[in-house]
């Protein structure tokens, strides 16, 4: 099974079901779809995320053809942590700013607000913290530093839900944190099932996806070859 991931994550601020609020998935489909029109970009675009998925959006709006300088709309990246931290690619991160993206470190969204369609975007500052569990620094809030940017638009890309309801009809298919668990030949607990891909890591990247699906495919060989060898001993024992 190599299925992926699922729907946008959802980012759980008040605000976020306002016209103009897109999430990744659906707001790449239509640009890269030449629906453009629908998207009502407008002049001023905030994407919230860090990662390949965030830097797609904002190159896709800032590289879209047929603009005048004066009908080109700003697009901002927001990410909470620093760049140093950020989990895009840094090839594409340069690529964006060179394109014009213009990014901002350490900033968290706290509301969106508007009436009917998004209009102001609330934002505050981050500071790093001492480093967690998996190495990774915490962030956390500068008090009282909360600013508001004037938005048309919104995008939010901050990571995929897993397909967690799908993988639980599965008979003995065990999940940790909602990703499929897998052994080194990618075989599940079910030993009837292989996985691989973003939906055994939570999301990585092509390479890592397709390196999976070898490993997978010779712990499927494996798994028959052993499998048969054990039915037809016991069938010549008969
Ligand atoms: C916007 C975006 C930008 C990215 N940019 C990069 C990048 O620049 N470089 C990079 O290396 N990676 C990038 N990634 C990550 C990369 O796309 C994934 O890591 C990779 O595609 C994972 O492969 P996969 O086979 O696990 O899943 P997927 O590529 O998601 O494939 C899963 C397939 O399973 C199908 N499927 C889902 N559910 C079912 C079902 N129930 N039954 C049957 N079929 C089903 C889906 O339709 C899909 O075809 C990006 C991801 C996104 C979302």
């Amino acid at each position: 099974m190599g299925i992926g991931l699922g729907e946008d994550t959802e980012l759980n601020i008040s605000g976020s079901n306002l016209r103009g609020v897109w999430r990744s998935l659906e707001f790449i489909e239509k640009l890269k779809s030449g629906q453009i029109d629908e998207l009502q970009i407008g002049k001023q675009i905030a994407v919230i995320g860090g990662g390949n998925t965030a830097i797609d959006v904002a190159r896709g709006v800032v590289r879209l053809g047929g603009m005048t300088q004066a009908t080109k709309p700003t697009v901002m990246l927001l990410y909470r942590r620093s760049e140093k931290e950020m989990p895009a690619y840094a090839h594409e991160v340069r690529a964006a700013k060179q394109e014009g993206v213009r990014f901002w470190w350490l900033t968290a969204p706290v509301k969106l607000m508007g009436y009917g369609r998004v209009k102001h975007l609330q934002c505050i500052h981050m500071k790093l913290g001492e480093p967690d569990v998996s190495g990774r620094s915490r962030v956390e809030p500068v008090p009282g530093s909360e600013f508001t940017i004037y938005v048309d638009t919104v995008v939010l890309a901050i990571g995929q839900k897993s397909q967690a309801e799908f993988f639980k009809k599965i008979e003995g298919l065990a999940l940790e944190e909602n990703l499929v668990k897998v052994n080194e030949h990618y075989q599940t607990t079910n030993p009837k099932y292989f996985a691989g891909g973003d939906c055994v890591n939570g999301g990585a990247t092509v390479v890592e996806a397709v390196q999976h699906g070898k490993l997978a495919a010779e712990g499927i060989h494996e798994y028959i070859s052993a499998t048969t060898a054990i039915s037809s001993s016991a069938t010549a024992k008969k």
